[in-house]
């Protein structure tokens, strides 16, 4: 049987020897990272990496090379029978290793001492010292966008608008997050983020960061005016021509490793209104929770702490700790494999929120529909990572103007009928003039 040609149009290939190949190499990778992180095997610092970076990087391009065989575009083979891809007990086991490596990074780093101390002499290359958990996490994260992007840009190359702002979430994250703070350490200046802003960069607008960065000369106050004109003049003019795309798709490290590494789990985001719903009340909980302990510290700052005291500061400790640690990372991305790939920056991000807030009500972005064309297929509610139910405004040929999209354009990507189409032009110029909300009339009606 096995040599007959299924004639099933829903039918694909599995990704064949290769991919399990790869899958095996994945796994050999992170076994070798939690037996290398305590030190139990003696081995060179040079072995490390290459058996954990090196295996692990191998393993994810082996995972691509099938892709670039195959025809371009999304495969809904087995994506819902697969248990890794479907919530099986994989799935699990990855989120839970996910979790513990969060775990372990934020409160008990002296566990993976014996990974920190391999990735010294990078660090020393680069920074001119020692490496400490976050060098390693950061050399890692960037590692996982690139070899993963090299396999979104696989599946999805016959777009030139995923190709572009893939290579460009991949630029962003090696060279300003990861190399850009190396050689400014190498320097003696502070160890700052070009690509992120406040208030996702929450501390970037506390008085004691601007304090200690005017402090610093004529670098630092370049920085301070560097995050606060990202901030308050240049997010706002870009949201508005070009909606919250710019950056929670083209720039962000957050974004980057949802879109590259998350790829296979972006099916996995809640559709339905009731977590609509509950998205919205928690991002912006968190946009709020962020400004008053901005403001509360500034107010402090201003009376020199006779007003408030330290209860200013445990606002600030309290937010890195619930929302900095435990939501952005031991939830936002290990959970990947259970809830899908951007839980942090559709429940939890604050920058999401306030670019979300522009993108409703201030901004040309949106996405067209051309109704007509639809055949109700729902791939592009299937794999859109933020739960929009596209195909809701899709049959209707009604506007998509929501505050949560990210304009991944993955919607568009897979759509088979052309029926999506990302658009900045004016109001006047759209296929229809009037954004609607029906799922927030929906809501009221509950
Ligand atoms: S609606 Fe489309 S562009 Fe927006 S987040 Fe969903 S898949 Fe991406
Ligand atoms: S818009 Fe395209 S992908 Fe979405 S249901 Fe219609 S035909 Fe399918």
């Amino acid at each position: 049987m096995d040599s007959l040609i299924s004639l099933s149009l829903a039918e694909h290939p599995k990704g064949g020897i290769l991919q399990k190949v790869a899958i095996g190499f994945m796994a050999l990778s992170l076994l070798f990272f939690i037996l290398f992180c305590t030190n139990v095997v003696p081995v060179s610092d040079g072995l490390k990496v290459m058996l954990t970076f090196g295996v692990g990087s191998l393993a994810g391009i082996l995972y691509a090379i099938p892709l670039f065989r195959e025809k371009a575009g999304i495969r809904n083979n087995h994506i819902m029978f697969d248990k890794i891809t479907a919530r099986g007990i994989p799935a699990f086991a990855l989120g839970i290793f996910l979790t513990g490596f969060y775990v372990v990074l934020y409160w008990f780093p002296w566990m993976m001492e014996g990974m920190i101390r391999a990735v010294d002499p990078l660090s020393n290359f680069l920074r001119h010292e020692p490496a400490d958990q976050w060098f390693l996490y950061g050399t890692m994260y960037t590692v996982a966008i690139l070899v993963m992007g090299i396999r979104f840009i696989a599946k999805y190359r016959h777009s030139r608008y995923q190709v572009i702002r893939t290579i460009s979430v991949m630029f962003f994250q090696f060279g300003f997050a990861w190399l850009l703070p190396s050689f400014l350490k190498m320097l003696n200046q502070p160890e700052f983020y070009f690509s992120y802003f406040w208030p996702l960069k929450y501390d970037y607008l506390f008085p004691g960061t601007i304090q200690g960065l005017i402090n610093n000369g004529g670098l630092g106050v370049f920085m301070v005016f560097w995050g606060a004109a990202m901030t308050f003049i240049i997010t706002p003019i870009l949201t508005y021509k070009y909606g919250k795309r710019w950056y929670c798709s083209w720039v962000c490290g957050c974004g980057g490793l949802a879109e590259t590494m998350g790829d296979p789990f972006r099916h996995l985001s809640d559709k339905s209104l009731k977590a609509w719903k509950i998205e919205r009340i928690s991002i912006h909980s968190v946009l709020v929770f962020v400004t008053v302990t901005t403001i509360l510290l500034w107010v402090n700052s201003a009376f020199e702490g006779a007003v408030l005291g330290g209860a200013s500061g445990i606002f600030s400790q309290v937010y890195g700790f619930l929302i900095g640690s435990i939501f952005a990372g031991v939830v936002g991305t290990g959970f990947y494999p259970i809830f899908g790939s951007r839980v942090w920056c559709r429940f939890g991000c604050p920058m999401a929120a306030i670019l979300g807030i522009i993108q409703r009500f201030r901004s040309r972005f949106r996405i067209t529909t051309n109704g007509g064309q639809c055949i109700s297929c729902g791939n592009c509610s299937t794999y859109c990572e933020m739960g929009i139910d596209v195909r809701w405004y899709a049959q209707r040929g009604e506007n998509i103007v929501r505050a949560s999209c990210v304009g991944c354009g993955v919607c568009s990507s897979v759509c088979p009928r052309g029926v999506l189409k990302l658009e900045n032009l004016d109001y006047e110029n759209r296929i229809n003039s009037e954004p609607v909300m029906p799922g927030n009339k929906a809501l009221d009606v509950k």
